[in-house]
Formats: C-alpha cells, structure tokens, sequence
C-alpha cells in the first residue's frame, strides 16, 4: 500500500520510494542494475527503455528527496557539478546571472571558466544584504543563485527575501542546499524555486558515494532538466541511488548529532585564544545568527546550524600547524560525513579561486574549515585541544 505522502520528514525519508518489491515482498527495493530493458515488441515495455532515460532505482531515489525538500520532483545527476550544469543549460548566451560572492569553488570555476565560453555572465556579491542583490540585477539578469551557509564563510542569506526579489523581477531563484540538507532548511518553503545538492555530502553521508540532485515543483522546468539528464548523460549508477536511499534513511539522526556536536564545538573554540575568529551562525556574535535562527529549523521547528565550522588561525603556518596536528579530524577535500573532516580552502576546495578575490570576503590563508562528524564530541574536543596548543 503507497505511504501517504502527508507523513512526517523522517517517516518520509524511510518510505516515499521506498516500497515493499511487489514481486518477492523484499522490504528494501532491489538495485535495478541493468542499462536496458527487454521489450514485447517495438518500443513496447513497461516504461523503461534504457538506463540513462530511466532506471528504476534512480527514479525511487529521485521520489524520496523530492518529497524531503517538498518538492514535486527530483532529477538525480552523476555529482553535484552535473547538477548545477544541467540548471546552467537552462541559460543561453548573453543571460546574466547573480551569485553569492563566496559559492563552492567548483561552482566558481565552472562559470569562470567553462560557462563564460558560452557567453553566460555572472555578478558575484554579498548576498547578505539583499539591496545588494537588487543592485546586481541587470535587463539580462535571469537567476538568482545563492548558497546559504556560503561556503567556507558560514554568512546566511534570507531565502524568503531573494524568493520575492526573484518573483517581483520574473526571474529563477536557485539555492545550492547541500550544506543545510532538507533535514535543516527547505528553501521550497520560503518560495525559492529550484534547490540542487552535492548529494556526496550530508545526503549520502558516509563519504563514499558522488551524486547530485536537483528538485522543484516547477514541472516545466522539471522535464527540461529530464531532458537534460537523458540528453547530456551525466547520470548516476543504479548502485550509487540504492546507496544513497539507504543513507537517507538514517539522514534525521546523522543530523541531528552534527548539529549537536558542531555546536557544542563552537562553544569550546571561541573560548580558545588560538582561534582569531570562529565563523559559526550557531553563535550568537554571528552577524547574522537571528536569520539563520528562524530559516534553518528542523522538521518539527528546532533552529538548527549545521555541522560545518570555519575558523581563523591567523596564518598559512598555523593552518598547516593545526591541519597536521589533529588525529581523529582527517585533511581531506569534501564534508558531509560521519567523520569529521579538516580542509584548508585557499589551497584545497577554494584553489581555484583567485587570491585577491578570495581574500576579499575573509577567506584567507589562516582559515580552516571544519566538518564536524557524529564521533564522540568529548573525543573531537579534545583532538581539536591538542591540535590547537601547538599553535603560535
Ligand atoms: C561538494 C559541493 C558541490 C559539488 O558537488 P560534487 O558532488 O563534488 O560535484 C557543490 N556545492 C557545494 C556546497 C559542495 O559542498
């Protein structure tokens, strides 16, 4: 019997897509690894033809995070790049797009890099302060995108805001959620029209998987990005959706403890004299700490901020001090999984990122980013203790 989709977050993420196999009974949907599918007679099945067009395990996992994000539908792509280029397709040469200044650094290279030979333009600002993004807009601006959290600088945007300033000028309002997850902050609900995520991060949540996804209930919009993923092909395996179901199921009480973990560790870290400045919207010193209060909420209404923590150590030797110091945190690129994780973002997420541009907004060479895991907090404390009284 299909589960209501009226059902809560967390029943949602254990049900919708995920219904008993009606043939054998199996509670957990089989992997539909195949790339084709046999037909009765010419272009006769029973509506899958080929993998890259449709594949049943992908289109469970499309249903589930659609339904998490309150959207009408999912479109599941390769990795969170091919995700963000299938909306880029949606522009044409000539369209102009405005952008929060501090984006994930692929997201900055793709446009500066890839999408500028197609004649597609971008303004980066603070879209912190929504005149500003009123300011940018020009007569062939058609999106707006914006990443809240802003990676690695942890400022908030207000969705709602944006949503009205994109409704009022007809143009398309993006949110890159990945740092939120829809078990946080659901940017639908405050009228945004398309949200796409690194599903490598909080989604599949065990760093072992790359996947994206893109979800709205715009269905003009949702076929074109169908279209696209069947068109340009950057789909994801059978293998890696099944996974990423799995891991969705448990995607409430991962959360829940990185948040819990995060803040605790916030609170330790302003305390310590080594640290310059922490950038957490957890904080009540976050300039915009009353934002994120009332946008970032569980889904039964708890203000909630996340998992990821930035500080500044002072300089490129202390970073490098303190990344070598740690012993539970691993260096490494990425975020999102039960380890905790340390990335230093001017050499390694951010590299691409011209110096000057970077430093601009305080992403310097000092700056650390942490992803905080659901380990023992008591064990992360005293892991960043140690770490941290090695520095100058
Ligand atoms: C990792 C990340 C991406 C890119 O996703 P991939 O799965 O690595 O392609 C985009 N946005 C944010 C915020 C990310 O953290």
């Amino acid at each position: 019997m299909p589960r209501k989709i009226d059902h809560r977050f967390d029943t949602r993420a254990m049900h919708v897509g995920q219904e008993p196999d009606p043939a054998t009974g199996a509670v957990v949907p089989p992997i539909y690894l195949t790339s084709t599918f046999a037909q009765e007679d010419f272009g006769v099945h029973k509506g899958y033809d080929y993998s890259r067009a449709a594949n049943p395990t992908r289109q469970n996992l499309e249903a589930t995070i659609a339904s998490l994000e309150s959207a009408s539908r999912g479109v599941a792509f390769a990795s969170g790049m091919a995700a963000f280029s299938a909306i880029v397709t949606r522009f044409k040469s000539g369209d102009h797009l405005v952008l929060s200044e501090n984006v994930y650094g692929g997201t900055y290279r793709a446009l500066t890099q890839v999408f500028d030979r197609f004649g597609i333009g971008c303004s980066w600002i603070d879209t912190t302060r929504l005149d500003n993004v009123r300011g940018a807009i020009t007569s062939s601006t058609v999106a707006i995108l914006i990443e809240t959290p802003s990676n690695p600088m942890m400022s908030i945007t207000d969705l709602a805001g944006v949503a009205q300033i994109a409704r009022e000028r007809n143009l398309l309002s993006i949110v890159d959620n990945t740092f939120m997850s829809p078990y946080f902050q659901r940017p639908l609900e405050h009228g945004i029209d398309v949200v796409y995520h690194s599903i490598t991060k909080y989604l599949a949540g065990h760093s072992d998987i790359i996947g994206g996804i893109v979800v709205t209930s715009n269905e003009e919009l949702a076929d074109d990005l169908a279209f696209t993923q069947k068109s340009l092909g950057a789909v994801p395996s059978p293998f890696d959706c099944w996974l990423t179901s799995r891991s969705l199921k448990t995607l409430g009480v991962r959360m829940e403890r990185h948040n819990a973990n995060a803040l605790r560790l916030a609170g330790f870290l302003v305390d310590r004299q080594e640290v310059k400045q922490v950038f957490y919207p957890g904080l009540e010193s976050h300039p915009q700490h009353a934002l994120a209060t009332r946008q970032q909420t569980s889904p039964d209404g708890r203000p909630a901020y996340g998992g990821i923590i930035s500080i500044e150590t002072g300089s490129l030797d202390n970073a490098r001090r303190f990344a070598r110091g740690v012993k539970v945190f691993t260096l490494a690129e990425s975020l999102g999984g039960v380890e905790s994780l340390v990335n230093h973002p001017a050499t390694m997420t951010h590299g691409s990122v011209p110096r000057q541009k970077r430093e601009s907004f305080g992403l310097t060479d000092g700056l650390v980013r942490l992803s905080v895991g659901i380990e023992d907090v008591r064990d992360l404390e005293a892991d960043l203790d140690q770490a941290l009284s090695g520095l100058k």
